[in-house]
């Protein structure tokens, strides 16, 4: 699960971004709406926070301006600014929900979840085959057995398990599971051997998912 924190105030930034790592989330943050638009439109992210009053312009511009090829993920607005207009208007542009500030850390990743819960229909579980995730709890089973996982290999299975049956491109993968600044060259050789390792535990604990990899594109999660 990867998020992107948009606040120019160093230290809420800071705060914030310290607070989703310890929550296990993948984070990036931008202090600029410019510097913003230049990640969304490099990267996905499955949640964006979302300050308004940036110093080059309101975040609402990012709503604005979104490309209407390439989804921005759920977005949730945080303003000082806790006027109606702002919470409409932000709304009205695809906003999933409105945080005002100050706030509570643990009304955030509360509201994060919630918009998360909502994307996947309402259910507490993501599941393909015999093997059942919970977010809420960063538990992994296998015919309700419960299979031991590093935390990259359950970040992983996390990422496949929201695009069953879709191609994931191995830098993408990477991305999403490591952030943007990971030096893709060197790393794909580490990538994989999460994938193999991933691969045997589900394999020895009798899985009906398998990570299938497609030479020179990425890998691709399904049921067999
Ligand atoms: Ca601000």
């Amino acid at each position: 699960m990867k998020i992107l924190v948009v606040e120019d105030e160093q230290e809420l930034r800071e705060v914030i971004t310290s607070s989703l790592l310890k929550a296990r989330f993948v984070v990036e943050s931008a202090a600029t709406l410019r510097e913003a638009r230049d990640k969304v439109a490099a990267y996905e992210y499955d949640c964006i926070l979302l300050d308004l009053m940036l110093p080059d312009g309101n975040g609402l511009n990012l709503l604005r301006n979104r490309s209407e090829d390439k989804p921005l993920g759920n977005v949730i607005i945080l303003s000082a600014k806790d006027s109606v207009d702002d919470k409409v208007a932000g709304l009205n542009l695809g906003a999933d929900d409105y945080l005002p500030k100050p706030f509570h850390l643990a009304e955030l990743h509360a509201r994060i979840r919630s918009v998360m819960r909502r994307q996947r229909g309402g259910e507490e579980t993501l599941s393909a085959g015999n093997v059942v995730l919970y977010p809420a709890r960063l538990i992994v089973e296998v015919e309700g057995e419960k299979l031991e996982l590093s935390r990259k290999e359950y970040d992983i299975l996390f990422y496949m398990l929201n695009r069953l049956g879709r191609l994931i491109e191995k830098q993408t993968l990477a991305e999403a599971v490591w952030g943007d600044h990971i030096d893709m060259a060197d790393n794909f050789d580490f990538i994989y051997a999460h994938i193999k390792n991933l691969r045997q535990r589900l394999k020895s604990a009798g899985a009906t998912i398998e990570i299938k990899t497609l030479y020179g594109f990425g890998y691709k999660l399904v049921e067999v």
